[in-house]
């Protein structure tokens, strides 16, 4: 595999790659990336870079620990920690005339459709104007419930949004290991991943979380997104320096490998959904019609859990609590409480006003 063959690369670096364990950043690093990157440019690569570091950096400034802050102070310091970062990235990108510009996501700028199609448009305008877009998540705002926390998944659904091709990941490990490589010296990297379920089922993940810096399960969730809108993910050791060419020159590190991807851009973006808001259990009945392309129906419902509004993300799962679909509810949970196991034309009467007849629409639903 090579990344010759992507047009849209984004690329996540964590916190341990700009500031070390003893906090001192690591400015030779990032001049050996910043090269890479203009590497990837000349050759007409479009790029993003997700960064961590504001609250490495903030806590630097500030002289704080970041293991014993609270929540609501540690949002003060990546306020401070995020101008640190940006300098940082700013200086040394523009010895190589590279331009930035920064982005800041919470996670429901991209679990709603508008404010999502709004920074894909934004993106694509900073690549028009030859600018590499810096991204991270809005620590300052995100509160505990509704937040990635980690900058994996939040680089996955950033991936899907701008249609890229490949996500790397560069981490301080190789990559995905048969079995935790710092416990067990017989653990093999994994190379290819062409079969994400298949092909990771004898893996202990659980075992995994120690290594890798936001752990390997929020690396195989972004892993899944990726899967499931046609671009591939890269697991790679960022702390080499040239961490992107080392990629291309030594292949030491996991690409998971993902099926092009048939679904309109709309699908992919409801597929991908990282916080859906509640579930509903449907009967074999609705089943066999929304395998046959129908719409769910209030009919075909027996259960509503989560509490969620119209528009909003939400799973559906068949009568044995198994996924099978992701969509769009146009009810919300409280309506679909009164009309569930009703037929559509009792809907009007129930609730009293006219609505849709489809609880989810078949165009705002997805099989998983
Ligand atoms: N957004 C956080 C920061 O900039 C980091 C999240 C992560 O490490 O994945 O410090």
């Amino acid at each position: 595999m090579h990344l010759r063959n992507s047009k849209i690369i984004v690329i996540k670096i964590g916190s341990s790659l700009l500031v070390d364990q003893k906090r001192k950043i690591r400015k030779k690093w990032l001049t050996s990336f910043a090269k890479d990157i203009k590497k990837l440019k000349t050759k007409n690569k479009k790029i993003i870079i997700v960064s961590s570091g504001a609250i490495a950096l903030g806590c630097k400034k500030m002289n704080y620990n970041k293991f014993n802050l609270r929540v609501d102070k540690s949002q003060a310091i990546a306020s401070v920690g995020q101008i640190e970062l940006m300098n940082l990235f700013s200086q040394t990108f523009s010895k190589f005339n590279l331009n930035i510009s920064q982005i800041l996501l919470t996670l429901d700028d991209t679990e709603e459709r508008r404010r999502s199609i709004n920074a894909k448009r934004t993106f694509e305008n900073l690549f028009q104007l030859d600018y590499i877009p810096i991204v991270n998540e809005n620590d300052t705002i995100a509160t505990s419930e509704i937040k990635y926390g980690d900058n994996d998944r939040l680089a996955s659904r950033v991936a899907q949004i701008t249609n890229a091709d490949t996500l790397i990941l560069l981490s301080d490990v190789d990559g995905l290991f048969t079995k935790n490589p710092k416990k067990f010296k017989d653990a093999k990297l994994i190379k290819r991943v062409n079969n994400l379920s298949k092909d990771i089922k004898d893996i202990d993940i659980k075992g995994m979380t120690e290594y890798g810096s936001g752990g390997m399960n929020t690396k195989l969730e972004a892993a899944k997104i990726c899967n499931l809108s046609g671009c591939n993910m890269i697991i790679a050791n960022g702390l080499y320096l040239n961490p992107l060419i080392q990629i291309e020159k030594n292949d030491n590190c996991t690409w998971f490998i993902s099926k092009t991807s048939k679904l309109h851009a709309r699908k992919k973006w409801i597929i991908s959904s990282i916080s859906p808001k509640g579930e509903l259990v449907i009967d074999d009945g609705a089943k066999k019609a929304l395998i046959s392309g129908k719409s769910l129906l209030a009919a075909g419902i027996k259960k509503v859990s989560g509490k969620f509004n119209k528009g909003d993300h939400i799973k559906i799962l068949d009568n044995k609590k198994k996924e099978y679909a992701r969509g769009l509810s146009s009810f919300s949970s409280e309506e679909i409480n009164k009309i569930m196991g009703r037929h559509s034309n009792e809907i009007r009467e129930i609730l009293g006003y006219i609505s849709k007849s489809e609880v989810v629409h078949k165009d705002d639903m997805v099989e998983i």
